[in-house]
């Protein structure tokens, strides 16, 4: 069932995404070669804490951190932890905070110091994609117009994207109806309507599209141990037109 969100509901949702905005920009703060992925996830926690919000990734299905960060082949739902950060590393940050019940869900792919030419081009196409799909994110639009327009710009720069995981509907929820894939055809799906309000999230890879899970159970890696990244806002649908609710 997808529900419509009030004008007074998506204002919660908008403070609990400046909470994950915030969680970005601490993390992007102290990030540099020789941290390690853990100490990313400590100042994401200690936003959290200090906003007064609370973790929608902790404790979801047993995922024992408040971030997922994922660096170079690792897609998505990496576990933060002993891993070393080194210079050219690119590592993806995706979060989630809780206000009042209501949620919001972001993530961003940084460059840890000097990345190649490929790495950052990787990053910035991943960021297209997910703009491309933000743009028509108004009334009337469709579920498969977000998908056709993300995938256009992600085949037309030679890259790849994930197909098992797709973005999703958002609110008293972290995942709620409907899926939103990175791919589609336009015209087709859920016609968009003011109050909806999605996480849209292209997750994009520079080699094949083929991913396994660790056995941590969480860690997805692509297959070719070629490089990915990940893009995410929390999106409502409005009568102004598309509204980024992760933002600053
Ligand atoms: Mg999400
Ligand atoms: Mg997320």
């Amino acid at each position: 069932m997808v529900t419509r969100k009030s004008v007074e509901e998506i204002a919660i949702m908008r403070r609990a995404g400046r909470v994950v905005a915030e969680m970005h920009s601490a993390s992007a703060a102290i990030l540099r070669p020789g941290i390690n992925t853990g100490d990313l996830d400590r100042v994401c926690r200690e936003v959290i804490e200090r906003r007064g919000a609370r973790s929608n990734f902790l404790g979801y299905h047993g995922f024992p951190a408040v971030a997922c960060i994922s660096v170079n082949e690792e897609v998505v739902h990496g576990i933060p932890g002993r891993r070393v950060l080194h210079e050219g590393d690119i590592v993806s940050i995706d979060c989630g905070a809780i206000i009042e019940g209501w949620h919001a869900d972001a993530a961003i792919t940084l460059p840890v110091g000097e990345v190649d030419g490929d790495s950052l081009r990787l990053i910035d196409v991943t960021k297209a994609a997910l703009e491309a799909s933000i743009t028509r994110c108004i009334p009337g639009r469709t579920v498969g117009d977000l998908g056709a327009a993300s995938m256009a710009v992600v085949k037309a720069a030679g890259f790849d994207f994930l197909r098992e995981y797709t973005g999703h509907g958002i609110g008293r929820a972290l995942h709620e109806d409907p899926d939103v894939p990175n791919y589609g055809k336009r015209g087709r799906g859920m016609r968009l309507k003011v109050g909806h309000v999605l996480a849209i999230e292209p997750m994009v890879t520079a080699g094949e599209a083929d991913v396994v899970t660790l056995e941590d159970d969480w860690t997805v890696v692509t297959t070719d141990g070629s490089r990915s990244a990940h893009f995410e806002h929390t999106i409502a649908v409005t009568d102004n037109g598309p509204e980024i609710l992760t933002l600053p």
